[in-house]
């Protein structure tokens, strides 16, 4: 009984919209085939790594290649941004695969054969430049998509939009750029996609793929705090107002905020200070002191909450002193947000992809993602891809930004397979077409 009843309740999850890509055998052979040139382009991108907003070669690279698959290839948008657009012998509906290609201010020493060398200027200081986050993996493996699935053009029902984006690591100071840059310009204006899939590299078990429905990784924002008070001589505070002490109250009292005002079981919340400064001389008591941090949350109510508390509790406690307060919040990111039913109808595929090496879930991440604001304006998910070294214990990998991270190449077919079976699927039988299938 207890078993017949269980398989009818997993009745509708059999009709739930098989992965199309399990019935084409030819495509996994497709996959494998293309995977030589995806590392060797992971490679050859390692080495020549480059800064937000300034992808050029990286740009130039993948253009050559989509137009030599015969997409309609877009240049220049949020200044290095290509978008390559495959469109299918047959028509239906629009899906959109999302790369980042920005490298960080790191030097690296991994002591691989391809190891950046490159030395460059970010906001005015010369750094060692190295893909520390896993972006060349990440456009590696959207160009072998892409290759992969321009050989199916014939049977495809639909386009498939390839979005190869600048600056997911924040644009340098004074300049605009990322994912909300492409979306100002118009990306989504030209097809419109319904649904757009994206990955990233993690420390995780080689070929695994990570996935969490709804907030996966947080919104991120900055907040800068200038108390103000009255500069006077350190041997006589009461002729001024001082706003060091200021200061010292206000940090732990925004530090309890989430601890003591916050519903914890609702969603995480952090909040870190980075920089404190103030004071030029050992007995003079300063003008003002500057505070800066950082905002983390998975939920957007909680979010507004939070900074109207830390806004309150900030004037509040200057004015206390006969100080004041100036808070200001800047938002780099919002929550990464998977849509539900989305993240359910893309199982199936990202089994297929990920195969004997799984599917897990995965904890929020307080990092944060600019592919956020592509899911403000249509469905999305964004899923995680496990590259750490063979036989290696997780807590012994380098993370993301480290100068040690380094991918494992064997797990990137996963990846390849993921973004090519949920395009193909997607194009097949699209969530809302797959629900009037159960009925
Ligand atoms: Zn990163
Ligand atoms: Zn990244």
């Amino acid at each position: 009984m207890r078993l017949s009843l269980l398989s009818l309740s997993i009745l509708p999850f059999l009709y739930a919209p098989l992965a199309i890509a399990e019935q084409r055998p030819e495509l996994a052979q497709n996959i494998q085939n293309v995977m030589p040139k995806v590392i060797d382009w992971r490679r050859d991108i390692h080495q020549h790594p480059e800064l937000s907003n300034r992808e050029f070669r990286t740009a130039a690279k993948v253009a050559a290649h989509l137009e030599q698959l015969g997409l309609e290839v877009r240049t220049g948008i949020a200044h290095t941004g290509v978008v390559g657009i495959l469109k299918g012998a047959k028509p239906g509906p629009v899906v959109a695969l999302r790369a980042d290609m920005d490298a960080l201010p790191v030097t690296e020493q991994t002591g691989l054969p391809f190891a950046s060398k490159v030395v460059s200027e970010f906001n005015g200081q010369q750094t060692g430049v190295m893909h520390a986050c896993g972006h060349d993996a990440h456009v590696a493996m959207l160009m072998g998509a892409a290759e992969v699935l321009s050989q199916q053009q014939a049977e495809l029902a639909g386009t498939i939009m390839f979005i190869f984006q600048p600056a997911e690591e924040g644009p340098p100071a004074g300049e605009e750029g990322g994912a909300k840059m492409m979306l100002a310009e118009g990306l989504f204006a030209n097809p419109t996609p319904t649904a757009i899939f994206g990955l990233h590299v993690w420390p995780g078990e080689p070929g695994q793929l990570l996935v969490k429905t709804e907030g996966i990784m947080a919104a991120a924002d900055s907040f800068q705090i200038t108390v103000k008070g009255k500069q006077v001589h350190g041997s006589s505070p009461w002729r001024g107002i001082d706003p060091i002490n200021v200061t010292g109250q206000l940090i732990n009292a925004i530090n309890l905020i989430p601890a003591r005002q916050i519903d914890v079981t609702l969603a995480p919340a952090v909040v870190s200070f980075g920089q404190v400064h103030g004071g030029i001389r050992w007995n003079i008591i300063p003008d003002d002191v500057k505070l800066e941090g950082t905002i983390r949350t998975f939920d957007s109510g909680m979010r507004e909450d939070l900074i109207a508390r830390m806004a309150h509790t900030s004037e509040h406690i200057a004015k206390a002193s006969g100080a004041e307060a100036h808070f200001h919040v800047h938002n780099f990111a919002a929550v990464t947000w998977n849509d539900p039913a989305l993240t359910d109808w893309a199982m199936p595929s990202l089994k297929w992809a990920a195969a004997a090496n799984g599917v897990a879930p995965i904890k929020p991440i307080t990092g944060a993602e600019d592919f956020s604001f592509y899911q403000q304006q249509i469905p999305g998910v964004f899923f995680f891809l496990g590259i750490s070294p063979d036989n290696t214990p997780l807590n012994e990998v380098p993370p993301n930004h480290s100068p040690m991270f380094d991918v494992n190449e064997d797990a990137l077919i996963t990846g390849v397979r993921a973004l090519t079976g949920l395009a193909l699927d997607y194009l097949a039988a699209p969530p809302q077409q797959a629900a009037q299938e159960v009925k």
